[in-house]
């Protein structure tokens, strides 16, 4: 069995229709079974006042009930809204104010949950459908039509950001996949970012489309370390989806071959620069493995570049390149910058005109985005990822603006003046975050409000988002465009921290 992403029904219902669809961090689902239970979904969605155009939240954590909601959202012709619970309470309100949303789909408890009440005393309780009024509970349907999904992304304003991914997008997704990748049939895949990273779209749909199964590894699976992988072995997992700083946290574990895991035969990377040494560990490990590294922002559906990174490629490059355009789309540097087109680029950002007008455009009668990358062709073609041309930064394959957590730190008490900063490693890639915060004073104390700022911080940001240090200063340092100067503020954290190691040194 799998699922016409075209037709948006399950199709092939008697082939193989007792093979897995999911293995859920709580339990697992046959096809046949996924296939019930997507339709069983879709008529209580149906009962709650949600229905074609009207968006849907899913919040929860590799649950089962989290991929069927999204497979009867696919049925119903609503949106989904995937919201891992990695997002405080605080986040998803935000969220669901901007769709108008009052009641979500909690995939742990298998209820539809009220939003009731506002501000930080609001309750969150289960709503039966008898109680539900359609205009009362369910946002208004959305002026995009046939959308698959709209998926949330960190803001610069410090409001995450929807992403509006048409189902012509997702067919496209799907089409490359079965086209190149070459996963076989029914191929099993890694599930391990969260649902609300569109790197998980790649085995959503794939899963769906291809008529796979969907291993999905919850974070306290995925911290155990030789117990998670001895579960994909058992699962004959295939086809390894992360981010390469999943994977390269796995080399730590000698399990992580080719003997551990022999089913294996495609690492399939997104989300962020692959490093060569990397690469290389991972040939060494599973020789009999493809790796594929692919490229591409959120807006324009998982990616849109790719190469086969095999020992050619290794031995001609220091640094990776992220390949050539997918089929059906068009990928071009305009001014330094890396722009796609493509019916897999996004529709727009939800109810954001100001950044679609700065971002989108058409090109060639397709839909067009800039990308924010920096990039570089070639002599022979081969595309290359150079970096960012603004704050945005990826650290540990999170997408992150640094001007929300400036806009987080900003509603702390006594910190009218504040700024995240990236510590980066000799290769570029971000290590950590540090913050300071501008007190007017040299005595280098925080003031006294902010004591426990973290706690405050993670009731509004993911704890991927919080700094792990907060530091007083005078002021903010600003660049000739009287910008905030991170790079001097990084500079000013290692000076300090170098005074203080020589110190400590005597
Ligand atoms: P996201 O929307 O979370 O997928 O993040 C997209 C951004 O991640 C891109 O705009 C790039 O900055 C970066 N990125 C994604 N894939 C790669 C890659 N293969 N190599 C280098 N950077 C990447």
């Amino acid at each position: 069995m799998r699922f016409d992403l075209g037709k948006s029904c399950f199709v092939d219902t008697d082939v193989r229709a007792d093979a897995w669809a999911v293995i859920g961090a709580d339990r697992a689902l046959r096809w046949q079974q996924l296939a019930e239970q997507a339709h069983a979904w879709a008529g209580q969605a149906h009962e709650h006042g949600f229905a074609a155009d009207v968006p849907v939240i899913v919040r929860g954590h590799k649950e089962a009930g989290f991929f069927v909601a999204m497979a009867g959202a696919l049925l119903l012709g609503a949106p989904f809204v995937p919201v891992d619970t990695i997002y405080p309470d605080e986040r998803m309100r935000r969220i669901a104010s901007t769709l108008g949303a009052q009641t979500y789909f909690d995939a742990h408890s298998g209820r539809f949950v009220s939003l009731t009440g506002r501000g930080q005393g609001a309750q969150m309780e289960p709503v039966a459908a008898a109680s539900a009024s359609a205009s009362a509970s369910t946002p208004p349907s959305l002026h995009e039509k046939n959308l698959a999904y709209v998926l949330f992304t960190s803001g610069t304003t410090g409001e995450p950001k929807g992403v509006q991914i048409g189902r012509e997008s997702v067919a496209a997704l799907a089409d490359w996949m079965a086209a190149d990748f070459e996963l076989g049939d029914a191929p099993v895949f890694l599930n391990q970012a969260p649902f609300s990273f569109d790197l998980s779209m790649y085995e959503v749909f794939g899963t769906l489309a291809l008529g796979g199964t969907a291993v999905l590894a919850s974070r306290a699976m995925t911290a155990q370390g030789a117990p998670f992988l001895a579960n994909l072995a058992r699962h004959g997992v295939t086809t390894w989806v992360s981010t390469p700083s999943f994977a390269q946290l796995q080399l730590l574990n000698p399990q992580f071959s080719q003997v551990g895991l022999p089913a294996l035969d495609t690492f399939l990377f997104c989300g962020e620069v692959l490093p060569v040494a990397l690469a290389r560990q991972l040939r060494q490990r599973f020789p009999a493995a493809r790796i594929i590294n692919t490229y591409g922002p959120t807006e324009a559906t998982v990616a849109t570049t790719w190469i086969v990174v095999d020992d050619a490629v290794l031995a001609h490059h220091a640094r990776l390149p992220i390949g050539r355009a997918k089929r059906g789309a068009e990928v071009f540097v305009d001014d330094g910058e890396l722009c796609i087109a493509g019916a897999h680029v996004m529709r727009g950002y939800l109810n954001r005109e100001d950044l679609n007008a700065a971002r989108m455009f058409t090109h060639h009668g397709e839909r067009a985005f800039r990308t924010g990358d920096l990039g570089a062709v070639d002599a022979d073609g081969l595309l290359f990822c150079q970096g960012r041309i603004d704050d945005q930064i990826k650290m540990g394959g999170y997408r992150i603006e640094l001007m929300e957590i400036d806009a987080a730190l900003r509603a702390l008490p006594d910190a009218a003046s504040a700024a995240a900063v990236p510590l980066r490693r000799p290769d570029g890639s971000v290590a950590r975050i540090v913050a300071f915060v501008a007190t007017g004073s040299d005595d280098g104390r925080l003031p006294g409000a902010l004591h426990d700022w973290k706690a405050l911080l993670a009731a509004r940001l993911p704890s991927y988002m919080i700094p792990s240090e907060l530091l007083a200063c005078r002021t903010l340092p600003v660049s000739v465009n009287f910008k905030i100067d991170r790079v001097q503020l990084a500079q000013d954290y290692r000076d300090v921290h170098v005074n203080a190691q020589r110190q400590h040194n005597g």
